[in-house]
């Protein structure tokens, strides 16, 4: 069975056994878009044959990175001479957490009884992007937004010629909210991809792991569901603040919440849950309760 899943109007979307990565390709007219190929060796390799067949030009090619954590970062010398997407802050933070990027995909791929060709090489995105930025290479067109919260160089891409929006690590059926900064700066970018999904005709929304949704339906479940589950987050813990808890009670208080894969034994959301209480008790302000 293929592990390409074909989203129509030219967009194919293919999952990774490595912690349920999307890779995402658009091909139009002989040029192609693949926003975050990963993880392992032989599936980049299968990713690049994929983009070859649809656009065997490399200077055709776009690659477009939706944030720097290592499973999204490691197809770049599969993909030379094309086109490199991303934010702003996306060079500076691989060039800082290469060691640990590099350390990651080895663990990875010896796990799966591969290896990488050679070990990651930080790298600067030809088109640096911030704020929201319309980007055209070719017949290609993207829409890269700011989506800070789970990375403060995070972009979600929209694709208006096949009607795809690429949320990377947001917007999952699997994980919940996985914070670097204070919730209300996820809610933020929440609040900005329900405006993407009011303006635009989103037919698929694919996330960074898990499954995409059809229809913005779907989509809209998603973020509300996320942004409760944050609401509840942070209520939490202005409730422990007034109590005057430690954060090792917060967390025992917090434990007990409802949450997306709290129970799943394939993929739990515990770990994630109880970095996000940490990340929102140091970014509370203890005076303002
Ligand atoms: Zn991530």
């Amino acid at each position: 069975m293929s592990a390409w899943r074909d989203l129509g109007e030219g967009a194919w979307v293919r999952q990774s056994r490595v912690v349920a990565m999307n890779s995402v390709v658009v091909a139009h007219d002989g040029w192609a878009v693949v926003v975050d190929p990963g993880v392992l060796p032989s599936e980049l390799t299968e990713i690049a044959m994929q983009v070859a067949e649809r656009a065997p030009r490399f200077e055709q090619v776009i690659l477009a990175l939706t944030h720097p954590h290592w499973d999204h970062v490691l197809g770049a010398p599969w993909f030379p001479a094309a086109h490199v997407v991303g934010h702003v802050g996306l060079a500076e933070t691989l060039q800082d957490d290469a060691a640990k990027i590099a350390h990651e995909a080895e663990h990875e791929a010896a796990a799966a009884g591969e290896q990488y060709p050679s070990a990651f090489q930080p790298f600067a995105p030809t088109h640096a992007v911030r704020g929201t930025a319309g980007v055209a290479i070719g017949p290609i067109e993207l829409i890269a937004h700011d989506t800070p919260g789970h990375s403060a160089s995070h972009l979600a891409f929209w694709l208006p010629g096949a009607r795809v929006l690429v949320a990377g690590d947001l917007l999952s059926d699997i994980e919940i909210p996985w914070l670097d900064a204070a919730p209300w700066v996820y809610r933020r970018t929440l609040t900005q991809l329900h405006w993407v999904l009011e303006q635009e005709d989103v037919r698929v929304m694919v996330p960074g792991h898990g499954s995409p949704a059809m229809g913005r339906v779907d989509a809209y479940r998603r973020l509300l569901r996320d942004l409760d589950y944050l609401l509840a987050l942070e209520a939490g813990i202005a409730t422990q603040r007034e109590r005057g808890a430690t954060l090792e009670e917060a967390q025992t208080a917090l434990a007990v919440m409802d949450y997306l894969g709290k129970d799943d034994p394939h993929y739990s959301t515990r770990a994630i849950h109880s970095g996000n209480v940490a990340q929102a008790w140091e970014t509370s302000d203890p005076t303002t309760v």
